[in-house]
């Protein structure tokens, strides 16, 4: 194979597609803005790898939603099992959680990248950090910014954009590019964030008291979407995965309506008609607090809950539906900062069938720098995994036309 192929973003994208390339023979440059490469992959390392998910392929394709039938191609052809024999085969075993979620036993990312770094070393990817793109000259071409400062021409074959989403930023995807690429005609859809928590209006006695603490097995609803998982009370109201799954929707319903209503069960496990058949059995006079101990086995964070949506109903039976329904009124989202991953980016109809982008032939985008957006669980890194190693597949292809 012949052909000189720049990669810019070190990310999971950005570096399975230096492999797939280098193994092909192809020249590989990758070129990253930080000190070190893969920032956010370590970030991701911190609270548990969870690289992919053990559920079925058409379930998990469904978690794409709109974007499933754009991804699909790409990520049943890198799919869970390629990206878990490829973690595997850098020496990482893993393991599938009770969730379905797949982690490297480690938990870490670090011991992962290590050895893939090796195994692209051995490949002969070089690997430029402090190298920061900067735009296009008036010719078209790629402005490089090296540890100087000073601008150069990149040279290349073909190009794969890694830029990775616009969360986090701090880790180096920043998003600035979307101006560069829209002045070239790429549509852009703006980005937002995604799997990030949203803001309650708590009382004091909830954010002194129960910050930081775990919702668990409670489920959680919000138009005609059901999650049945955890969540954590945040000082600004509430986060985690069960809130993630339904993230998507929730901004859209703030964006629409300025406010987003979340439905808690707090009693997933029982039903109304049980649970108001046990609050019936209180002592005359017994107080809110030691029923719904007591006879409604709720946590003191939930029986707190139920206090904070306004004054309790007085008969069993509302109280049952309370417990069951409680309505929890979400005010704004967290920022990209704080967001786990961003939605938005290179829109789907700027993107050929190979991720090349239509107005820039030879140039080609892959991973969360695309818009498509998706829960936790694993589904972040497979589709950026996958869409690296498509982007791939694509340059390859397009430089052997030539
Ligand atoms: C706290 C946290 C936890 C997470 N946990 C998980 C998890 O457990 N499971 C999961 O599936 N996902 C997780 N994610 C999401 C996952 O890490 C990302 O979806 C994934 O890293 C995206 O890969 P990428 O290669 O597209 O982009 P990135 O990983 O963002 O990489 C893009 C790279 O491009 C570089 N770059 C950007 N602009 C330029 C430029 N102009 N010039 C040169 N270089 C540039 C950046 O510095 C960066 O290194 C987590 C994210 C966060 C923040």
């Amino acid at each position: 194979m012949t052909g000189r192929i720049a990669i810019i973003g070190a990310g999971p994208a950005g570096l399975i597609a230096a492999e797939r390339l280098a193994e092909q023979g192809f020249g590989v440059d990758v070129y990253e803005r930080m000190p070190s490469v893969a920032r956010k992959f370590l970030m991701a390392g911190r609270g548990g790898l969870n690289l992919t998910h053990s559920e079925p392929l058409e379930p998990f394709l469904d978690r794409y939603g709109a974007q499933r039938d754009w991804l699909g191609p790409a990520i049943r052809a890198f799919a869970p099992s390629d990206l878990i024999a490829w973690c595997e085969g850098l020496g990482q075993a893993v393991f599938t959680g009770s969730s379905g979620r797949v982690f490297p036993k480690s938990m870490k990312a670090s011991p992962l990248l290590r050895a893939w770094l090796a195994r692209l070393d051995a490949l002969g990817v070089s690997i430029h950090l402090r190298h920061a793109w900067r735009g296009f000259d008036e010719a078209g071409r790629f402005l490089m910014a090296g540890p100087d400062g000073q601008e150069r021409v990149l040279e290349a074959d073909a190009v794969i954009l890694a830029l990775g989403g616009a969360s986090w930023p701090r880790l180096g995807s920043r998003g600035e590019w979307t101006g560069w690429l829209a002045a070239r005609g790429v549509a852009i859809t703006p980005f937002a964030p995604a799997n990030a928590g949203f803001d309650a209006r708590w009382s004091c006695v909830m954010r002194e008291r129960f910050a930081g603490a775990p919702l668990k097995a409670a489920r959680f609803s919000h138009e005609g979407r059901s999650v049945r998982g955890e969540a954590m009370i945040a000082a600004y109201g509430l986060e985690g995965g069960a809130i993630y799954a339904l993230s998507a929707g929730l901004r859209d319903a703030i964006g629409r309506d300025g406010a987003a209503v979340l439905t808690l069960d707090l009693a997933p496990d029982m039903s109304e008609a049980a649970l108001a058949a046990r609050l019936k059995a209180a002592r005359p006079g017994q107080s809110l607090s030691s029923t719904l101990r007591k006879q409604a086995r709720l946590s003191p964070l939930s029986a707190a809950l139920v206090r904070e949506a306004g004054e309790a109903p007085r008969t069993p039976l509302e109280l049952a539906a309370r417990i069951k329904a409680l309505p929890l009124t979400l005010h704004a989202m967290q920022g990209l900062d704080r967001a786990i991953s961003s939605a938005g980016g290179v829109a789907r109809e700027s993107v050929d069938g190979r991720f090349m982008l239509k107005a820039l032939p030879g140039v080609f985008a892959a991973g969360e720098m695309l818009d498509w957006e998706a829960p936790t669980g694993g589904y972040l890194l497979q589709a950026s995994f996958a869409s690296g190693a498509a982007a791939a597949r694509g340059a390859a292809a397009w430089l052997d036309r030539s």
